[in-house]
């Protein structure tokens, strides 16, 4: 995306809409509140498209609709008498903006960062081509970038993104895919189907024809969470549900596997999380 360095740099990560015209009948527009209270503001979350996670919240004293970009995804405060949608359009409507905002929302891919269990991300500026070119090698990731850009800027980080998930998959399937076998005979399971997905909120899944998919994002946790997910997929091939058999199930191969799912709660499914 052409500028999109010098946009971030000179434009507030926060926009506001025309205000909003209450509701012909409704008891009109609330005074300008001072009180500036954000704890127990009623909200809905979504997941859109080409966005991401977008919160809406209704905010008293709100006379226009404010858009913010945080870490983890964005926020829309909109006026008590507006609905939820309104606020959902808003950040469709602002879809090229925040696109081109939310790399500053979430950590910039560094130099000599941890990709993985195997490999690490190397920039190398001033190289000539048009402007970044990657690769995925044995030990590292690799970056070669334009001189006029620097390693910050949203088209590098951008390739460098894909390129940290094309490292995470191959090392997925290298990895995980023995560990699987290794626990799916330790403890007499067997599967139809094993995939590695980019996945946002789920580690894994298993459907009712005992196809098992597997988030990549897992290689970055340690063994102990690998191992959790991969049973927990593995009990998936003998009992689809989440009731009190499963995890009876799941406590004969994992003895205390419940406090896994705090620990997982912990871990988040991106890039630069473990
Ligand atoms: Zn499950």
């Amino acid at each position: 995306m052409p500028g999109a360095s010098t946009i971030r740099g000179a434009t507030s990560r926060s926009v506001k809409f025309t205000p909003y015209e209450p509701p012909p009948g409704s008891s009109g527009a609330p005074k300008a509140a001072s009180a500036t209270v954000t704890t127990n503001m009623p909200f809905k979350d979504f997941q859109v498209d080409g966005i991401g996670r977008v919160t809406v919240y209704k905010r008293r004293g709100n006379r226009s609709l404010r858009l913010t970009l945080a870490p983890g995804g964005v926020r829309v405060s909109i006026p008590t008498w507006t609905p939820y949608v309104s606020g959902l359009n808003f950040a469709r409507s602002k879809q090229q903006w925040i696109v081109a905002n939310l790399p500053l929302s979430s950590p910039l891919l560094q130099n000599g960062q941890a990709i993985g269990k195997t490999r690490r991300l190397t920039f190398v500026p001033g190289v000539d081509t048009p402007k970044a070119k990657t690769s995925v090698r044995k030990n590292e990731v690799v970056v070669w970038l334009n001189p006029r850009l620097a390693f910050s800027d949203a088209v590098v980080q951008h390739a460098a993104e894909q390129a940290c998930y094309r490292a995470l998959k191959s090392e997925a399937l290298q990895l995980l895919t023995p560990r699987l076998n290794q626990l799916a005979s330790m403890h007499g399971f067997s599967y139809r189907s094993l995939n590695f997905k980019r996945m946002k909120t789920r580690w894994g899944s298993c459907d009712s024809r005992q196809n098992i998919v597997l988030n990549i994002f897992l290689v970055q946790l340690p063994w102990d969470c690998i191992d959790y997910v991969l049973l927990h997929e593995l009990t998936h091939t003998q009992v689809l549900h989440h009731g009190p058999d499963f995890w009876a199930a799941m406590d004969r191969v994992l003895p205390g596997a419940r406090k896994f799912k705090r620990t997982m709660h912990a871990h988040q499914p991106a890039l630069g999380y473990a």
